[in-house]
């Protein structure tokens, strides 16, 4: 049903089906929905986009995938500054509803097969994707969407969201309570380690996982079904 767009949908079911997205979403992040509003913009162009002041509210086109308005939704759900979660939590729900990543234009299934095959697990860069925030310049600027720098960057926060979410069950609820000041301290303290040993542990994980294989192409991987 989440690999269409609205308008494969007649219109008396498309509020059933966005009121199914939402408590999906809502679902895989482990938290509980709440009202947003989703506007459905009569526009021939490819619109989608949110706003977060007052009720969190999605602008989209008829023509977006059912995967870019889970994108949008998950903003909503999860309103926080830090761009690394922001956007991690987004595209990882946009997705693993669809089981593919071709909004984001790669070929593979998951954004852990995208980092596998396409990253060097450079400490220094997750360090500075964490630190990414709305006032900054950073690989999540909308400028830079369409760009492979932008579009990695997402894939990298979205694959460490998913760890996340595995190691840390409530982790989207401790994000969206935390007065704790910088997205570091966040991390070291949910997972009761410094950065760099999170790093590393991740990586281990994700080695593992691609089966400790010294080839280049890493075989995508399931997502796992909730
Ligand atoms: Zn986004």
């Amino acid at each position: 049903m989440f690999e269409n767009s609205l308008n494969a949908f007649p219109d008396h079911l498309r509020e059933s089906v966005l009121c199914a997205l939402l408590h999906n979403v809502a679902d895989r992040l482990n938290i509980e929905p709440r009202p947003i509003r989703l506007h459905v913009v009569d526009t021939s162009s490819w619109l989608a986009f949110t706003r977060l002041q007052g009720v969190p509210t999605v602008y989209i086109s008829p023509t977006v995938s059912i995967g870019v308005i889970a994108h949008e939704i998950a903003h909503c759900l999860v309103p926080t500054r830090w761009l690394f979660f922001a956007e991690g939590i987004a595209t990882h729900i946009g997705c693993s509803i669809t089981g593919h990543c071709r909004e984001m234009l790669f070929l593979e299934k998951t954004p852990e097969a995208v980092v596998q095959r396409y990253w060097d697990f450079s400490f220094e860069q997750f360090s500075a994707l964490l630190s990414a925030t709305l006032d900054r310049p950073s690989a999540f600027d909308g400028g830079k969407f369409i760009t492979f720098e932008g579009r990695l960057a997402h894939m990298i926060a979205a694959a460490f969201v998913q760890y996340s979410l595995r190691s840390i069950e409530d982790f989207v609820s401790r994000l969206l309570e935390t007065d704790i000041p910088t997205p570091e301290e966040f991390l070291e303290q949910s997972f009761g380690m410094s950065l760099n040993q999170i790093h590393a542990l991740w990586y281990a994980y994700l080695r593992e996982r691609r089966g400790m294989t010294s080839s280049p192409h890493i075989a995508s991987s399931e997502y796992p079904t909730k």
